[in-house]
């Protein structure tokens, strides 16, 4: 089966008792424990995991090539567990463009705890093996297309600086998402997804995954890291992804297509500086984009409007069919003066808004944008 039939009918199975095509929900917090004292269903307790997992998991394991897959309870649950499954004293690489939570996490929460922390220009590949330490760098984290500028990182190229110095790459392909990109295929070790954005799609639960590419001790870690600070989704937020991944290649294929279109539309734009997608030629990373994504570069561009914050913030006020609101990775489409949002210490540039294509007509939400800009204009 190919990809999109694996999500499409989610692996194809059906439930044994009761024939059902879609799963039921298990909300079981504990399970019977065996006369003799056994656990012979192999669960005794929904922190450790739940039936409901089991189908959303396997589902993003064949969708990534991986050899298991984790859900968490948000895509930070995800991304933490892989930070803190290293020991204080690990050195790790993280990029300079990236989810700003995440890295005000490791500039503060991981540094403080003792991780050594240091943030390099992923798009610079002799940058990254300058800071390669030896013995001590044990993880880059990069993140391809990364928010909120879409910096492409050349993942096979990274995988071979990692493993030569002895280090895991981990790869946060919430943007990417496996319709373009196969992290593990390009010698990633480990996926993150929020799953909250694309691969549910709905904008209504708050998830997270990850995927790795071997069952070995480092995943065990993992997995034991997730029971233990239990950032476990519930039983329906599980199902819900699972339904929401049923439809995931439609609906990132259609906003991809779009947002490409869109690009183009505002690149030139009188009111525009710069459109931000890897999609056009003239994108710092498309060459490296077209070559690791197959078949689309993603739902997600910025613009840059000439005038500054002031005109930026003032588009955002006059669009009526994009809607004002932070995630990304919806049906609908969403827009943010990002730099609002990440505060005084972001690289964010003030006059950036983030587009978050969704799967409208492309013609209404150029003819919007449009709009809001003719209004901040006169
Ligand atoms: C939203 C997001 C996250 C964090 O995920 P949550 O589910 O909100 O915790 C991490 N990385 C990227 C690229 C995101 O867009």
């Amino acid at each position: 089966m190919k990809p999109a039939t694996v999500a499409a009918q989610a692996l194809g199975w059906i439930d044994e008792k009761t024939r059902g095509v879609s799963p039921p929900i298990h909300p079981s917090s504990t399970f019977i424990r065996d006369p003799d004292n056994l656990y012979r269903s192999g669960r005794s307790y929904s922190r450790a995991d739940n039936p409901t997992y089991d189908q959303a998991e396997a589902v993003l394991a064949s969708l990534e090539n991986g050899a298991q897959a984790a859900l968490f309870s948000s895509g930070m649950a995800a991304a933490t567990a892989v930070f803190l499954s290293l020991a204080p004293g690990d050195h790790v690489l993280a990029p300079k463009a990236m989810y700003w939570l995440l890295r005000s996490w490791l500039m503060n929460f991981a540094t403080h705890w003792g991780m050594k922390v240091e943030f390099v220009d992923m798009t610079e590949l002799d940058a990254i093996k300058a800071a390669m330490r030896p013995r001590e760098t044990k993880l880059i984290w990069t993140e391809t297309p990364a928010n909120p500028t879409w910096d492409i990182t050349d993942l096979s190229a990274v995988a071979v600086i990692a493993h030569a110095a002895g280090a895991r790459l981990a790869v946060d392909s919430t943007v990417g998402t496996p319709v373009f990109t196969r992290p593990l295929d390009l010698g990633a070790d480990i996926v993150m997804h929020s799953a909250t954005k694309y691969l549910n799609g709905h904008s209504d639960l708050i998830g997270g995954a990850l995927v790795t590419r071997a069952g070995d001790e480092h995943w065990a870690r993992i997995k034991s890291l997730r029971v233990q600070l239990g950032g476990v989704p519930g039983a329906f937020e599980a199902w819900l992804l699972l339904r929401g991944m049923r439809t995931l290649f439609p609906r990132v294929r259609t906003a991809a297509a779009s947002a490409q279109i869109i690009a183009e539309h505002f690149s030139g734009h009188a009111q525009i500086s710069h459109v931000l997608y890897p999609g056009l030629k003239s994108f710092p990373g498309h060459e490296v984009a077209a070559r690791q994504m197959q078949g689309g570069f993603g739902g997600m561009l910025s613009v840059r409007v000439k005038g500054g914050e002031a005109a930026a913030i003032a588009t955002a006020a006059n669009v009526r069919i994009w809607k004002r609101a932070t995630s990304i990775g919806g049906v609908e489409s969403l827009m943010e003066h990002r730099a609002s949002v990440e505060g005084p210490d972001t690289p964010c540039p003030s006059d950036l808004l983030r587009l978050s294509v969704g799967i409208e007509e492309t013609s209404d939400l150029i003819d919007d944008l449009e709009a809001a800009l003719k209004a901040v204009k006169s």
